[in-house]
């Protein structure tokens, strides 16, 4: 009888816009991963900001996907569907007392703490929850609250497959953190969570941009009981000018290299790129397969030229 757990990696994108070459690598070394241990690839869609997910970027990046060869075996979900699970698992959350309602707008806590300079975070720490509570005091306040989640000082270590041992301070890097927001969207860290657990994802392979929300992960995973995933950061790709490829790049949107080039070649011109192959060769995912080893991807970040 056969009791191993079936290895389950997952793509989930943003539908804000047209996915371009970085959303085809993420989604590719995803596929590689899972795909090279026999696994499924599930494919969900992270549509929970309503200001900024739309529907027919959902429909237009499954199409690319398809259309680049890399086909999901379970799914889509989309995240906009499943807000009752994030209620059920909100109100575990509510239950431990670690939670408290956060009355304070962005500008009232960019005024207290100014955002770090390298990565623009802003820590929420005790000045910002006394501020808080003297406003939650105040019985004039007709201002619908957050949801935060208290931290605690303690440090969070864990292993990145890629990028190694990894040990933060939740409430020196972040402080407290929203898991819904004051106009009712939930928050990317609980919805990821939820959905990782109640999927049976086992592991999480994405940019390296995300490596930081790991911490935050793993607090929310240990307070709601869940089995945490393997974890698995790669390096991004860059523009010219070192800045992580975005939705802006319209050079490298879908649209435009659909128009230019082939699937084979996108994903030959991807696997050299990332050091998997040493030539840019045409050919598909499931020929670019065997070819894939973590240890050949680099550390640093792609220049995409
Ligand atoms: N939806 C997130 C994004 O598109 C990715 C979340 C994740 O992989 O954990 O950046």
């Amino acid at each position: 009888m056969d009791n191993e757990r079936t290895i389950v990696g997952r793509f989930a994108p943003s539908p804000t816009g047209r996915m371009h070459l970085g959303n085809v690598y993420a989604a590719l070394i995803s596929w590689l991963s899972v795909k090279q241990q026999g696994g499924a690839w599930l494919l969900r869609i992270e549509d929970i900001d309503p200001d900024r997910s739309r529907h027919d970027y959902a429909e237009q990046l499954m199409d690319d996907l398809q259309w680049v060869g890399l086909h999901w075996d379970i799914g889509p979900f989309y995240q906009s569907e499943r807000t009752a699970l994030y209620d059920e698992q909100l109100a575990r959350l509510v239950a431990t007392g670690l939670t408290y309602p956060c009355y304070l707008s962005r500008g009232e806590i960019l005024a207290t703490q100014a955002p770090h300079e390298s990565d623009g975070r802003v820590v929420y720490g005790p000045e910002m929850r006394a501020k808080n509570a003297a406003l939650t005091q105040q019985a004039t306040t007709m201002r619908r609250p957050a949801i935060r989640l208290r931290t605690v000082s303690k440090n969070i270590s864990f292993t990145d497959e890629h990028y190694g041992p990894q040990t933060v301070n939740l409430e020196k890097q972040c402080g407290d953190f929203i898991l819904r927001r004051s106009d009712g969207a939930w928050a990317y860290q609980l919805a990821v969570v939820v959905d990782d657990a109640l999927m049976g994802v086992s592991e999480v392979v994405r940019g390296r941009d995300l490596l930081l929300s790991v911490p935050q992960q793993l607090y929310l995973y240990e307070l709601l009981g869940f089995t945490p995933p393997r974890f698995t950061h790669f390096p991004l790709l860059c523009n010219a000018a070192g800045q992580r490829l975005c939705k802006r790049d319209r050079a490298l949107d879908m649209g435009e290299l659909r128009r230019r080039f082939s699937p084979e070649q996108i994903i030959g011109q991807l696997a050299f790129l990332s050091g998997l192959t040493p030539t840019n060769e045409p050919l598909s995912p499931a020929e670019l397969l065997p070819f894939f080893a973590w240890d050949k991807l680099p550390n640093s970040d792609i220049y995409v030229s």
